[in-house]
């Protein structure tokens, strides 16, 4: 298990108040601090100093979201490449992030973009992103690559405004095995109970450290009962980057175990992702194991479902929400913005 920090980091604040004044803080009593409420590290912090996620910082005497209308990157990616694979097979998604992180993964995939406290990126309004999501044919938003918690009252006026456009928002949100992961289990029960989101769950196994099957079952096991059957999860290949440079591959054979014990535990939709031709990217119809979907990387290869998602062999109802989009044989893989 990988040790999280448990002091605040204290950075140098951008100098000047950029962004907008945040909405999730309180002041804390008998100080002069401000503690944030975006996530569950709730930071206290003081005058001219930013929170462990690098965006969040106190400038006289108000909470500032310095990277409010400031994305460093937007990208339009497959939605099975969140990964989604249950939701609207074959989208396009305008993925976007801001700086910074809330979390220090020592194993990050995306550490240019999380681990980056420089508050950087072109300056958007949130009807601007909604406005690039649909000039480029795009079903929907993704507020990824790093964890948009931290970005809250950001994503939220984009994906308010990209709701009222038609357009799908999909949140990449984290979990991590800290000592309490409980805050993240108990959202994750939150929105099953008071919104109607559709849920994929992923779990980056990385070797030595994240590769327990125990740990995988109890996962799965938690997610049956309390998320159900029907909920795809992901179990996904980590490859060497940032501090972990020397750590290898995960083996692919320590994957295909992860599935095991996911299915042993009573998940319908189990898939292994970041393995590029490996036969559980596809779907397979849980009344007869036939193939219903069939997947090379994040691309849609072959679609065996009737007009009701229902196996074109056996008749079973699988739990795909919407039909295959016209938009899965375009270029879905480019980037959008050109930084000044
Ligand atoms: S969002 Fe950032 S500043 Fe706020 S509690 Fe989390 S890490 Fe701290």
């Amino acid at each position: 298990m990988i040790s999280e920090p448990e002091i605040l980091d204290v950075r140098e604040p951008p100098g000047k108040a950029t962004g907008k004044v945040a909405e999730l803080w309180k002041p804390v009593e008998g100080t002069n601090k401000i503690m944030c409420t975006a996530c569950a590290r709730y930071c206290k912090i003081g005058e001219g100093q930013v929170g462990l996620c690098g965006i969040r910082g106190v400038h006289q005497g108000k909470l500032w979201l310095y990277v409010y209308g400031r994305i460093i990157t937007g990208h339009v990616d497959p939605i099975e490449k969140k990964p989604v694979s249950h939701y609207r097979p074959g989208s396009k998604i305008f993925s976007i992030a801001t700086t910074g992180c809330n979390w220090l993964c020592r194993y990050c995939q995306n550490s240019d973009i999380s681990q980056r406290r420089k508050v950087e990126g072109i300056e958007v309004e949130p009807q601007d992103v909604v406005r690039m999501t649909l000039e480029q044919g795009c079903q929907g938003l993704a507020y990824t690559y790093n964890q948009p918690t931290i970005f809250i009252e950001f994503a939220r006026d984009i994906g308010m405004m990209a709701r009222k456009a038609g357009l799908i928002n999909i949140f990449v949100s984290k979990y991590i095995n800290i000592p309490n992961a409980d805050p993240i289990f108990q959202t994750l029960l939150d929105t099953r109970d008071t919104k109607k989101i559709h849920i994929e769950i992923t779990d980056l196994i990385v070797p030595q450290v994240g590769d327990d099957l125990n740990a995988a079952r109890k996962l799965s096991k938690w997610v049956y009962d309390n998320l159900g059957p029907d909920t795809p999860i992901h179990f996904l290949r980590f490859h060497p980057d940032y501090k972990m440079m020397e750590f290898p591959w995960t083996p692919v054979e320590t994957l295909e175990k992860h599935c095991a014990v996911a299915k042993e535990e009573g998940l319908k939709y189990v898939y292994i992702g970041n393995v590029s031709g490996h036969p559980l990217e596809h779907t397979y119809c849980p009344g007869c194991g036939a193939v219903a979907i069939k997947r090379y990387g994040f691309d849609i290869t072959g679609w065996y479902l009737d007009k009701d998602n229902k196996c074109k062999k056996c008749g079973y109802q699988l739990a795909i929400f919407g039909r295959l989009e016209r938009t899965a044989k375009e270029n879905r893989y480019y980037s959008v913005l050109y930084h000044r």
